[in-house]
């Protein structure tokens, strides 16, 4: 594996998760963003002769081991995308508890709507469908991605 520095400046290079909707593809890299890194100032004037208004910095992925150029638009284009460690840690356990508590909540309204059929009197049933319309109000709300696809 490549060292986490880059190559030009021997800067640490920081983490950045790029957005899903990019050509990344939401894909975490690692960035030199030393503003003196001169792979990064004389981007501009490379970019500039080829007519383009866009400069680069050194980047990395982990993912593919591929490093090179990493277009920006101005100094401070993707800045916003930088994360630390331990927050990368948290948007993936936070992704999970969300799988949890959407299939408890899918559980819940099966369950209710069993109990509406069945082995109870006319009032009870009455109660656990409307608690199953709850649920399924409540999925809508918190999933509104996932509403419409059935899991098993
Ligand atoms: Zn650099």
């Amino acid at each position: 594996m490549a060292s986490l520095n880059c190559v030009h400046c021997g800067n640490a290079l920081t983490k950045i998760v790029t957005d899903l909707l990019s050509d990344w593809g939401g894909a975490p890299l690692f960035v030199c963003f030393n503003p003196d890194c001169e792979y990064y100032e004389n981007s501009w004037s490379v970019m500039a002769r080829q007519g383009s208004p866009f400069g680069y910095r050194y980047y990395y992925s982990e993912e593919t081991d591929n490093d090179g150029a990493f277009l920006v638009a101005s100094p401070e284009s993707y800045l916003d995308c930088i994360v630390a460690e331990e927050d990368y840690v948290t948007m993936e356990r936070k992704e999970e508890n969300q799988d949890t508590e959407y299939d408890n909540l899918c559980q819940a309204i099966k369950h209710a709507e069993q109990v509406a059929k069945g082995h109870c009197d006319e009032a009870c049933a009455a109660d656990h469908r409307q608690l199953a319309r709850w649920l399924r109000q409540l999925k809508t709300i918190k999933f509104p991605h996932r509403a419409g696809t059935k899991k098993p």
